[in-house]
């Protein structure tokens, strides 16, 4: 819909000015520090930054509802700038000028209901928010187009060139800032360090496909990141893992598109999320009390954030009670399924407990809940999914799982409706459904196939009597009418068809 088809009230508002100040601020010391630079550890004290709009406040001067407004309108808006998840610019990059916005197809991922027979099985009504569904298939693709826009920003203002975009992955990362660098035409390459065999072979070609150097190392993610993180302290290069705190404010757009599908009523919701890094959940925290801080939402909705035992350091922290004596201790990650959240020691932790705080300030102790599911029951969860309609990936299946453990556990408010975070397309983790089908799990894994849940195709081998057809020699028509005939009567019965 073009400008002046808007009602006249809303036309200042559709198309969203540059505005703000934006700073970095770090997390333990409160030091700030000017944008100009990209910057991601405190030169101060070496903890994570978040990013801060210094002029925050005039965006309060615009009531809830007036925002809300402006939101909806805004989706009619033709702009492709305004298409993904710069829609929420004002509340996540307004600093960012929209002729420098990279757009890819990312964000307003569909929100799926869950069937009623997949909804008894997990104890209470949910959706999906399909964020497999973003360009490269994970909602890192969310903090891609917001760390790449401002690097693209940069680039525009400073005459930038020869940028080297550089991170650890535990492969989605890697797919996503491949994708984004590979769009960049000013002089950006990237490259990607992933921990050898710890990734699926879709996500190993997915940046292989965009052109970046792939660096393969030996040991877990968390090897890895320790390499990207001295290479950034030492060289010239941007680094794009979520270190990096404009990916947290990309990132924020799933709870902005979740507030915005359920008409800014979010009170009744519980969201769910898998935790690796920790990233993910930093930015969804952050996005809805962005919201309720601006008056946009009048109440939060109860976020829960899911572990697997293999890799569980933030379940662990939470579980002690009192936080005075929480103390923060990284796991050896063990093998898992949810190979995405397979990390040990998350990097945006203290961003974490920082958010949970002010959360659960807000919203009541149990509005922020960390659990932990086992690998059988996120394998389950994630091909019960994908038999009820669904293209979850095993970390979906996680939060499917998480959401489940949680009701049977401590039960959840009649009222209450979850929308679970399908982070990832199934189709990147193929491996583990094929490992599942074929009973090919290693035992690190502790996964034992259900029968009701495997598959396998069936090879119609005709016997040497009956012609077949093969490439490149088909069959003449009395024989491939035998074949045919062959082949049929094997499926029907099969299938125990009946005649008609
Ligand atoms: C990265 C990733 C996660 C974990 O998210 P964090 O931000 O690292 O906590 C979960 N699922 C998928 C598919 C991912 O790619
Ligand atoms: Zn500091």
């Amino acid at each position: 819909m073009k400008i002046g088809e808007f009602p006249l009230e809303m036309q200042p508002y559709v198309i969203p000015g540059p505005g703000g100040r934006y700073i970095y601020e770090c997390i333990h010391c409160s030091a700030k520090y000017g944008i100009e630079k990209l910057l991601y550890i405190c030169p101060e004290c070496k903890s994570v930054l978040m990013i801060k709009d210094e002029e925050w406040e005039r965006l309060r001067s615009v009531p809830g509802h007036l925002w809300r407004k402006i939101f909806n309108y805004r989706s009619m808006l033709t702009m492709p700038a305004t298409k993904g998840i710069y829609r929420y610019h004002e509340l996540l990059g307004s600093v960012i000028p929209l002729d420098a916005v990279i757009y890819l197809g990312e964000g307003h991922t569909p929100v799926v209901a869950a069937n009623d027979r997949l909804a008894r099985w997990a104890g209470i009504p949910f959706y999906f928010k399909n964020d497999g569904q973003n360009p490269s298939a994970s909602f890192k693709d969310r903090g891609m187009a917001s760390a790449f826009s401002y690097l693209n920003t940069l680039i525009k203002n400073q005459g930038l060139s020869e940028v080297l975009a550089i991170c650890a992955s535990t492969g989605d990362t890697s797919a996503a800032a491949a994708l984004y660098a590979s769009y960049l035409t000013a002089g950006v390459k990237s490259a990607v360090l992933l921990p050898h065999g710890k990734v699926t072979p879709q996500q190993l070609g997915q940046p292989l496909g965009s052109g970046a150097k792939v660096i393969e190392i030996p040991g877990v993610f968390d090897d890895c990141m320790k390499i990207v993180e001295y290479l950034s302290e030492n060289f010239a290069v941007a680094l794009m893992n979520s270190k990096n705190a404009w990916r947290i404010l990309g990132q924020e757009s799933y709870s902005y598109e979740i507030a915005q599908t359920f008409d800014f009523d979010v009170s009744d919701l519980v969201v769910v999320a898998p935790i690796g890094n920790a990233g993910n959940i930093t930015a969804i925290l952050q996005g809805f009390l962005k919201l309720h801080d601006l008056g946009i939402i009048t109440a939060l909705p109860r976020v829960i954030g899911v572990q697997s035992e293999h890799a569980n350091p933030v379940y662990l922290y939470y579980l002690e009670p009192s936080a005075r004596n929480r103390k923060f201790r990284p796991v050896n990650v063990r093998p898992s399924v949810a190979q995405a959240a397979m990390i040990g020691n998350p990097v945006s932790m203290p961003r974490v407990v920082h958010l949970v705080e002010q959360y659960r300030e807000l919203a009541g102790a149990g509005a922020v809940q960390v659990v932990e599911v086992s690998e059988q029951e996120i394998m389950d969860a994630m091909l019960t999914a994908n038999r009820n309609g669904h293209v979850a990936c095993t970390q979906g299946g996680e939060s499917l799982a998480g959401i489940r453990r949680t009701v049977r556990e401590h039960g959840v408010p009649d009222n209450r409706v979850a929308v679970l975070d399908a982070t990832a397309h199934a189709l990147k983790f193929a491996t583990f459904q094929e490992k599942y089908f074929a009973d090919s799990f290693e035992p690190e894994f502790e996964v034992i196939p259900k029968p009701e849940l495997q598959n396998a195709p069936y090879l119609i081998a005709p016997p040497e009597d009956v012609p077949r057809p093969a490439p490149g020699s088909p069959l003449e028509a009395d024989a491939f009418k035998e074949f045919v005939e062959y082949t049929a009567g094997a499926i029907a019965e099969m299938l125990e068809l009946k005649r008609r």
